[in-house]
């Protein structure tokens, strides 16, 4: 096992960390208040080619494709602020779905702009009435003439307001026959469409919203995939998205760690520095040590990717662990500052609210588990049989 970087990989991390930590960081906090999203920040990564990475050889800085490079950009930019490297991962999702399976036009009209953060696509797969059942989804794709008339409600989708297209998931049907779950792009601009915004707890910059369709025409070259395959696609993208999330909360409670140490070196209680406390310094040991133990499984999952290796239970793996270690980080680095952590003049509640949200997105602890007992034991370990 080789745990170094290859030059190409420290020169992005060092790029992405100096944007990060001199540029970027300064505004999270004001930033992650307001419902606006960042454009300028995110052209500023797009500018290092961070948005790229996995968009195919036309766009991507590095001579390979190389997961191992998106997980150290994304965690850079984590550590400076957790959404604008968040906004990051569906960019990586979508342009390589586009780039792997769209068709001509798709690949004309949107891998460009969207590598250089001048646009958004979403992603929709959950809904309503399904979430971590995914496969229970009932947005239906009808064809139609040339194309496909889409009807039905995705609900939670990333970025809703600011996206231009959203990549959705539904089952699709010809002459009467179902042919399984596909995918296409939407150009939300397309008549029969209407949206409204969920207002959350964290994410604020990004937001999530809840789009209806209501018999939206959608062209035939819209498809990303052959008709019935868009499972195995986007389940094959999760592979690598999941380890991403988790660098986000990774990088994020991190950042908590090398603050709160700073802090308790020059907080006095009981005539000493916090820092000689073993109740202190203790909960730092522990987290360092359980962030680097979940940080070595993102880039296993990623490494793996970049050599073609079954990597699903690893994946999964790394998504039910880092974001569980991260959350408990943050919360415990907020309590460190005493009631100073709870103001929201600090910014750890902010990235409390923030990071608490990869524990559900992309799937809950409890599916990643799901996962791995399938990956490891077999199909009769699911909870469920089709
Ligand atoms: C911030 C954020 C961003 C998101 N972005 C997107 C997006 O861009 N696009 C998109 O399509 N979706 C998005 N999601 C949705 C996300 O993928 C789902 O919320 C997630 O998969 C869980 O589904 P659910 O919310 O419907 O929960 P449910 O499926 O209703 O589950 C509720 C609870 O039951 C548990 N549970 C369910 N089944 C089992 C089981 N078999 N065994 C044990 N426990 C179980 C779950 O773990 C959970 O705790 C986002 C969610 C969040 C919070």
């Amino acid at each position: 096992m080789d745990f170094g970087l290859t030059e190409d990989q420290t020169a992005l991390r060092e790029a992405v960390r100096k944007l990060a930590r001199k540029e970027i960081a300064p505004g999270y906090l004001e930033r992650a208040k307001q419902t606006a999203f960042p454009w300028e920040v995110h052209r500023r990564v797009a500018d290092l080619g961070v948005l790229g990475l996995l968009a195919g050889p036309d766009y991507n800085p590095l001579d390979e494709e190389d997961f191992v490079a998106a997980g150290l950009a994304v965690e850079e930019l984590a550590y400076a602020d957790f959404n604008v490297a968040n906004a990051v991962i569906p960019v990586m999702l979508m342009s390589a779905l586009i780039n792997a399976y769209g068709s001509g036009r798709v690949r004309r009209q949107w891998l460009a702009p969207l590598v250089a953060g001048r646009t958004y696509v979403s992603f929709g797969l959950t809904e309503p009435g399904s979430g971590s059942d995914a496969a229970a989804l009932r947005t239906k794709a009808v064809a139609d003439g040339e194309g496909y008339l889409l009807s039905g409600e995705k609900t939670s989708v990333t970025m809703l307001t600011h996206a231009s297209a959203m990549i959705v998931t539904a089952q699709t049907y010809r002459e009467g026959e179902r042919l399984g779950v596909s995918a296409f792009l939407v150009d939300l601009d397309a008549s029969g469409i209407s949206k409204s915004d969920i207002p959350d707890t964290g994410w604020q910059t990004m937001g999530r919203g809840v789009v209806h369709f209501d018999n939206v025409r959608v062209p035939a070259d819209a498809l990303i995939g052959p008709e019935g395959s868009a499972f195995r696609n986007v389940l094959n993208g999760f592979d690598f998205t999941r380890p991403l999330l988790a660098l986000t909360g990774i990088g994020c409670a991190q950042a908590c760690i090398d603050e709160t140490a700073e802090y308790v070196r020059s907080r006095q209680a009981f005539g000493a520095p916090l820092a000689r406390f073993e109740g202190v310094s203790f909960p730092l040991a522990e987290h360092t040590t359980t962030l680097e133990a979940a940080r070595l499984l993102c880039y296993s999952a990623l490494w793996r990717r970049t050599k073609g290796i079954r990597h699903t239970a690893e994946a999964a793996m790394s998504k039910w662990y880092g974001p569980l270690m991260a959350s408990q980080a943050v919360k415990d680095c907020l309590l460190l500052h005493g009631h100073y952590g709870y103001a929201q003049e600090f910014p750890f509640e902010q990235r409390l609210r923030d990071v608490m949200a990869v524990e559900i997105a992309d799937g809950t602890a409890q599916i990643q588990k799901v996962v791995i007992a399938r990956e490891r034991y077999g199909k009769d370990f699911l909870p469920y049989q089709r």
